[in-house]
């Protein structure tokens, strides 16, 4: 493919220069479009059962962005407070979050207690704590409902640092310790309301997770009367798609998920709500970074085009790896595939590890163009920092009717400095 963003009018009209002339760079730019598809998919997956995508508010926090899940339909998934207040200032109602936190003090699970948020606990310890907030808070037995995250001993992921299932991972409670957790539960009168497990992240074939699924629901024939069950997120996207790399196969995937709960409804003797945790898949697509050339060189026969895109701007590339597609633009136009040179995209931190794109084949990049990295809506903006003391860069959404509206203004220096 020469150019994504062409091939799907992303801008839908509107001169990329024209935007960044008006909001800066760098600059994360969401397509509404992409967004509302991607999740109305994720909430398809499951028709036949009573069922709800949770899309995993991490891979990206922006309120206007959650107003939009809530328009969709969507759940959310909250990783800390902070995560539950950004749902609530989006207008999520309490029965429509799920606290999923790992190792937390005693005042976030007091936080979840009180707001009446499902929480999931993710050791015997955390479950423990949970029961003992609750006796603190005298809070009434039939209140007193909680999840469990399991850890089932598998896992998948685009890379390790993504895989959360399996026998080395920090996440969840081991299958052999479900009896404890039975323990525990009379001991503080608690209720299992559901489980959950999540076993990585990014996988582009579906099987892994099937196969995750299976065994999962093997594990919750031991729990009565469960109300949910939850799968998890994972569901990956192209992110080679200038290589023409397929979708995740959602519609196969939905297929062959069918005759796999037929099968546990069928020995349970009713079907609970099943769940799943989408983050990257319902946002990565949704947004590109636009950010300025301000420099070329060679370096011992290696070409650099040095970017205000740096590590703080999108930490991916050097965190995990990641690979990220990037079109050159030059007068807002993709400039042709036909010309290919191995180069380097980096960014304007001090770090040798600034590096966006590594050894790339790209059309020669020039001083002046615009770099537009694709894929950016998942750990992109929410994963960002100060560091270099750069503050963060700003957000706007490209409306269906291509109306261009800011979703976040940028962080200004001002703003660190209100921090002393
Ligand atoms: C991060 C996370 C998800 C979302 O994962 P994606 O790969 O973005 O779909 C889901 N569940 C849990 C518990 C997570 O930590």
């Amino acid at each position: 493919m020469n150019s994504f963003i062409e091939s799907v009018n992303y801008f839908k009209g509107n001169n990329p220069e024209d935007i960044v002339k008006q909001y800066g760079t760098p600059l994360y730019v969401y397509s509404e479009e992409i967004l509302r598809d991607r999740m109305h998919k994720v909430s398809q997956v499951i028709t036949k059962y009573p069922y709800t995508a949770n899309y995993s508010v991490k891979a990206n926090t922006n309120v206007n962005i959650l107003k939009i899940a809530l328009e969709e339909g969507l759940n959310c998934d909250a990783m800390s407070t902070g995560e539950i207040e950004m749902l609530f200032k989006a207008g999520f109602p309490k029965e429509r979050i799920f606290f999923i936190p790992n190792n937390v003090a005693s005042s976030e699970l007091k936080y979840s207690i009180e707001h009446e948020v499902m929480t999931s606990l993710d050791s015997l310890s955390q479950l423990e704590l949970f029961g003992q907030c609750c006796n603190d808070m005298n809070v009434a037995p039939e209140k007193r409902l909680c999840a469990v995250r399991i850890n089932p001993g598998v896992g998948a992921g685009h890379c390790e640092k993504v895989v959360t299932g399996g026998k080395k991972t920090k996440f969840g409670i081991a299958e052999e310790d479900i009896p404890e957790i039975f323990k525990i539960t009379e001991k503080y009168n608690l209720t299992i309301a559901g489980i959950n497990q999540h076993i990585g992240s990014g996988f582009m074939d579906g099987q892994p997770y099937l196969d995750a699924v299976t065994n999962f629901l093997e594990i919750a024939l031991q729990f009565k009367n469960l109300k949910f069950i939850d799968f998890g997120g994972g569901y990956g996207i192209p992110y080679h798609k200038l290589d023409d790399e397929k979708d995740y196969p959602m519609e196969d995937f939905k297929k062959k998920l069918e005759p796999i709960l037929d099968n546990f409804v069928s020995k349970y003797g009713s079907a609970p709500m099943f769940k799943s945790e989408p983050g990257r898949y319902c946002v990565a697509e949704s947004s590109v970074i636009l950010g300025r050339v301000h420099a070329t060189k060679q370096n011992n026969g290696h070409l650099y085009a040095g970017t205000d895109i740096g590590m703080n701007v999108l930490v991916r590339p050097s965190m995990y790896d990641s690979w990220h597609d990037v079109e050159v633009l030059r007068g807002g136009k993709p400039v042709s595939r036909d010309n290919l040179i191995e180069q380097n995209v980096v960014g304007n931190i001090c770090e040798s590890g600034d590096i966006l794109a590594k050894e790339r084949k790209l059309p020669r990049i020039e001083t002046g163009d615009l770099a537009c990295i694709l894929d950016t809506g998942a750990y992109g903006w929410s994963m960002c920092s100060t560091y270099n003391s750069r503050p963060r860069p700003a957000e706007v959404l490209i409306c269906k009717d291509g109306t261009v509206k800011q979703i976040r203004r940028r962080e200004t220096i001002e703003d660190l400095m209100m921090l002393f």
